[in-house]
Formats: structure tokens, C-alpha cells, sequence
């Protein structure tokens, strides 16, 4: 049995700054499915949210203010404020760590608007600001290698709980296919969001909802899962990001007659409305025939920007839409569509990333989530651009804080390890014997197709009906796929297989919990309720696995300085 103090899986931005605060005096083993710089942090294009003030006067209070607002009020506002105060301090020390972020012509880091944020709020370094402080963080966990260990192409299968205490997880080495248990006195999760159930998609093929569903499955709860976040710009058909940074810097949408469509949706803040609001206007001038060459995509147009700053500021996303589509954006517009991008919900944490285990706060011991794939809740029913890479960050030194605090001086708690690895094997090995006749890339495509139609940007009382119940089909027919590797060696069919179990589970946690809410607020829109619906519906959906099956049930949201209020821009 493989023993460590703590053990982090998942090494993005989260993971990594936790593993930072976590070594300062415990032994900490990181374990990662996709070698650690090839997370999806590293993807990250438009920036990192902080109220530095330097191209405006700028306050946390204001930060704060258009957090709450662009979340459609469901944020937890005590959380919001601790978050949004930490931003520069955080900002400062990453560039102190060694990360470039780009510059104002007397030096300072520069800093470009956002959708929802009223201020120039945002730090990069071009448009590749997650990859700068992904590297940045790596760099300074090699420097800490004497009590830092990198389990590269690992897996986590499950955790170890113990009433209501964590003990470890049980794992598997992608090489060998040999699966291992960790014992652990606590336990982090930084494993990111689950974008890859929806066809078209800005995250990572690694998006895929493993750490969520392994905390689900040990009777945790979820929370908001309904939550997720459409991006207005993925390059059409290919769901890839094209920087919400593009719009930041002066981009234009236009419908198929040309017409500049966001005044009619949000006249205030036109392109740089908050995501929801823009990924809905597109999707509705598509809906009525307006989009481009009556295609389901609309266009983005950069051309009045020049070369010289598209080439300066937007060069990464610049060749993508190049080598994608056979587009430059410097000469002419790139077609573009709503793609799935950013999961609000997660596994629920209180604002020092301890794990809760129900609606009242309760927590559960030696277990720890940050990043995509906790749920504080900072963001509400919609994050704001930038305001991401800001949380894994704070929420990850956090968590750091947290398991310090907890494990320092506590012993190790009874693991039985026989028990634990055989139950992880048996799912295993069930999975390598699978012999019937359906294909999983069939079943992977529909669950994709059926979650893009029916629980998409728009949503409805029927067509979630008709989403759950087919992902219920696709759950049966997972059980009779077919396995055509059967060798142990990096085979990378199983870990899709088993990757692909977790997203079906997720995905009907989505549809139900989307069902469950009957109004429309942030990110969740029901056309059959398109009105927010405060008295009956301004609390967090709180989704738990019981023998009867899925039961919702709510969770209070702190509002401490700002009262629910329209949300008009
Ligand atoms: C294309 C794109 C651009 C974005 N741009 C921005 C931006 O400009 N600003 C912003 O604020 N936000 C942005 N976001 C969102 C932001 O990047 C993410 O929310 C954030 O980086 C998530 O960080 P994380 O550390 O929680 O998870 P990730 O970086 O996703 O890392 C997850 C880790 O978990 C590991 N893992 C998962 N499952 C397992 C398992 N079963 N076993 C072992 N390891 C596992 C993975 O290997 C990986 O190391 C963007 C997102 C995308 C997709």
C-alpha cells in the first residue's frame, strides 16, 4: 500500500497551488490522469480576474458587485467577498512565482475587459494566460520535489470513506494497468469540470466528471449541477474556444444579414454582456433563421482590430481559427457557435474547501475539493470570464490551508487495503470482459447529441423528459458494450470506457436537477418558465444518490450585502 499524508488528484491550477501550501509541512503525493501541464488550466486563453486598478480605478467592492450580479444571485456572498479581496495578493504572488503576464506601455500588468465585469479587469499574458501560470506553478512544485510526489498517467478510481471520514483513494497506473490503493490522512479533489458530455465542447478530452461522480457514488451530494455554462464563442462545429479575450478587445457578433444583433439583447454592455446572456441571443438569432448563410453559427468579426493588435494580444487564437477552419480572422470573419465550457456545479465545500456532506454544512473529514469541480459556490448560476482561473487559485491555497490545518499531528486511519483494491478490480475486470455488441463511440456520440439538443442553452419541461430517459437506455446498453483490447499496457479504451461511465451518470444529474428547477436564472434557461423565480427557486439544488434513487433537495444561499435585484445590462 502506497502511503502519503495527503494525496491531490488532479494537477491544474488547483491542484498544483494546493500541493504548494499542502508541502510546506506534510509529504504530498499529486496524482494526475493527463501529465500535469496538459490539464486543461492550461487552455485558459483571456486572463485572470483581480481589482488591480491599473488601467481604471477599480475596488474588490465592485469586483464583488458584478460577481453576485453576472451569478444571477446565487452566489454565496460570504464566500464572493473573502474570493474577490484575495485576487491582487493572488495575482501578485503568481507573478513573484515566475508567471509573465503582459504589459501597459509604463510597466504595470496590463489588464482588458471582460463580459460582466464593469471594470478592465483582467490579467494575461496574451492569450495564453493559463498555460503562463500553469508552467509557472509546475516550475515551483519541481523546486519542491523532496516532499512533492507526481504520479504522472494515474488514475483514481474511488475514494476510500470510512463513516465520515476520508482515508485515501484507490488507483490505477495508466501504464501497467496495475491498481494500487493510497492511504492518505486527507484527500483533495482538483479533478476540473465534465464540458465532454455535450457535442460541442471547449474542454479537454480529460473534462470528464471522474471526481465528481467518485464523491457522488460514496453518497455525497452534488451541488447545481444544472448549472453549465455555454461559451458564445466556440469556432463553429469544432466547439474549440475563441477567446472571450477577442470580444474584450473591441470584437464585433454579427448575425447572417450583418447586423451588430446584441442591441437588441443587452444594449448596455452589447458583446460584453456576461456569457449566459450573449450564448442565448446567438442561439436565438440562429433559431430564427438569422444565422450565417442560414448555418447554425453567427460571426465574429475582428477585422477592425489590425493585425498589429490581433498579432499582439490574439496570436494563439488567431492560428487556431487558421488551423481549424482554414480562416484568419485578420482578413475575415470566423464563424462561431455556442460550446459548452464551464461547469458552476460541483461537489458542494465550504469557503475553506473542506467537502460537505449535506444541505446543512456538515463536514466530511480528510475531504477536500477545489477548482472546477467544487462547488463554493463563488460563481452562482453563471461565472463570469476570468473569474475561473482566479477560484482554482484561491480556492486551491485554501484547500492547502484547510489540509494543513487537519492533518498536521493526526495519524493515519485503518485501511483495509484487500477490501478496497478488490472492489475496485471487480468494476475493473467487469469492464475488461464486456463482450456484447454495442459500441461505446455509439453511445458516446448520442449521449453528446441527445445532451446538446435537449439540455442545452434552451430548455424545456419535455425535452429534458425525453433527455433523461434516453440517457437511461444508453446506461443500459453501457452494461453490453464491446471491448476489443483486452491487454493491460496503457490501454486507453478502458479508461475512455470507464471515463465514459462517469458522464453518463453525470449527465443525467444535469438533466434531472435542470427538470427539478422550473424557473430560468444564470446559466439554466427553461423556456417553459423563462422568468427567475426568487420566491420559489433562490436556494441551491443539493442532488444526492439514495436507494430510492435521485432525491434533490436545497441549500440556502448567504446573501450578506446585496439583496436580489433585476439583472438588466
Ligand atoms: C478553452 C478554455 C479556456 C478557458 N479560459 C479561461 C480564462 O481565460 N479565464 C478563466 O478564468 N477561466 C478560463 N477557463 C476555465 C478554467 O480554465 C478552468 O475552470 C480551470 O482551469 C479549472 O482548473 P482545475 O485546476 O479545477 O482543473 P483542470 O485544469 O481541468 O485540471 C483537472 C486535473 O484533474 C485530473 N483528473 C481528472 N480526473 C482524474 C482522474 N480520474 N484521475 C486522475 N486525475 C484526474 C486531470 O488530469 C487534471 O490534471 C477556460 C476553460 C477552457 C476549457
Amino acid at each position: 500500500m502506497i502511503q502519503h499524508d495527503v494525496v491531490i488528484i488532479g494537477a491544474g491550477l488547483a491542484g498544483m497551488r494546493c500541493a504548494l501550501e499542502a508541502c510546506k509541512e506534510l509529504d504530498v503525493a499529486v496524482l494526475t490522469k493527463v501529465y500535469p501541464s496538459r490539464s486543461h488550466s492550461g487552455a485558459a486563453q483571456g486572463g485572470i480576474a483581480a481589482s488591480l486598478g491599473n488601467s481604471e480605478p477599480d475596488s474588490w467592492e465592485e469586483h464583488m458587485y458584478d460577481t453576485i450580479k453576472g451569478g444571477d444571485f446565487l452566489n454565496d456572498q460570504d464566500a464572493v467577498e473573502e474570493y474577490v479581496k484575495a485576487a491582487p495578493r493572488v495575482i501578485y504572488e503568481l507573478e513573484h512565482m515566475g508567471c509573465i503576464f503582459s504589459r501597459t506601455p509604463d510597466g504595470k500588468i496590463a489588464q482588458r475587459s471582460f463580459g460582466g465585469h464593469s471594470k478592465p479587469r483582467a490579467c494575461f499574458s496574451a492569450d495564453r494566460t493559463g498555460h503562463a501560470i500553469l508552467h509557472a506553478l509546475h516550475e515551483q512544485l519541481m523546486k519542491n520535489e523532496q516532499s512533492v510526489k507526481i504520479y504522472n498517467e494515474w488514475y483514481m478510481h474511488s475514494l476510500i470513506v470510512d463513516g465520515d471520514r476520508c482515508n485515501g483513494v484507490v488507483v490505477s497506473n495508466i501504464q501497467t494497468g496495475e491498481v494500487e490503493v493510497i492511504q492518505a490522512k486527507a484527500v483533495v479533489f482538483a479533478t476540473g469540470g465534465y464540458g465532454r458530455v455535450y457535442k460541442i465542447t471547449s474542454n479537454a478530452f480529460a473534462s470528464t466528471a471522474d471526481g465528481v461522480m467518485a464523491a457522488f457514488e460514496m453518497g455525497l451530494p452534488l451541488e447545481d449541477p444544472e448549472f453549465v455554462q455555454f461559451h458564445p464563442s466556440g469556432l463553429y462545429r469544432q466547439g474549440i474556444l475563441f477567446s472571450e479575450a477577442a470580444r474584450g478587445e473591441g470584437a464585433y457578433l454579427l448575425n447572417g444579414k450583418g447586423e451588430r444583433f446584441m442591441e437588441t439583447y443587452a444594449p448596455s454592455r452589447m458583446e460584453l454582456a456576461p456569457r449566459d446572456i450573449v450564448a442565448r441571443a446567438e442561439q436565438s438569432e440562429i433559431d430564427a433563421g438569422r444565422g450565417v448563410n442560414g448555418e447554425a453559427c453567427i460571426n465574429l468579426d475582428l477585422r477592425h482590430l489590425g493585425k498589429e493588435r490581433i498579432m499582439e494580444r490574439l496570436p494563439q487564437i488567431r492560428q487556431l481559427g487558421i488551423d481549424f477552419l482554414g480562416i484568419d480572422c485578420i482578413t475575415d470573419c470566423l464563424p462561431i457557435q455556442p460550446t459548452a465550457h464551464y461547469s458552476m456545479g460541483g461537489i458542494p465545500t465550504d469557503m475553506f474547501g473542506h467537502v460537505i456532506s449535506d444541505e446543512k454544512g456538515t463536514r466530511v473529514n480528510g475531504f477536500f475539493a477545489a477548482g472546477e469541480c467544487a462547488c463554493v459556490s463563488v460563481h452562482g448560476g453563471n461565472r463570469l470570464g476570468t473569474n475561473s482561473l482566479l477560484e482554482a487559485v484561491v480556492f486551491g491555497e485554501r484547500a492547502g490551508k484547510s489540509v494543513l490545518e487537519y492533518a498536521v499531528g493526526i495519524d493515519y486511519a485503518n485501511v483495509n487495503e484487500g477490501q478496497e483494491k478488490a472492489r475496485v478490480l471487480k468494476k475493473f475486470e467487469d469492464v475488461y470482459q464486456r463482450d456484447g455488441s454495442e459500441s461505446y463511440n455509439d453511445i458516446r456520440d448520442e449521449m453528446k447529441e441527445i445532451m446538446m439538443s435537449h439540455c442545452g442553452v434552451f430548455r424545456d419541461e419535455e425535452k429534458l423528459k425525453v433527455c433523461i430517459k434516453t440517457l437511461n437506455g444508453l446506461q443500459e446498453r453501457f452494461k453490453k458494450g464491446k471491448v476489443t483490447d483486452k491487454g493491460k499496457l496503457f490501454n486507453t479504451e478502458i479508461y475512455e470506457i470507464l471515463e465514459l461511465g462517469n458522464m453518463l451518470g453525470m449527465a443525467v444529474i444535469i438533466a434531472k436537477a435542470a427538470l427539478e428547477r422550473k424557473e430560468s436564472r444564470g446559466g439554466h434557461f427553461r423556456t417553459d418558465f423563462p422568468k427567475r423565480d426568487d420566491k420559489n427557486f433562490l436556494h441551491h439544488s443539493m442532488v444526492f444518490d439514495t436507494p430510492d434513487g435521485m432525491v434533490i433537495k436545497t441549500k440556502p444561499v448567504v446573501i450578506t450585502k446585496h439583496q436580489p435585484a433585476e439583472r438588466t445590462y
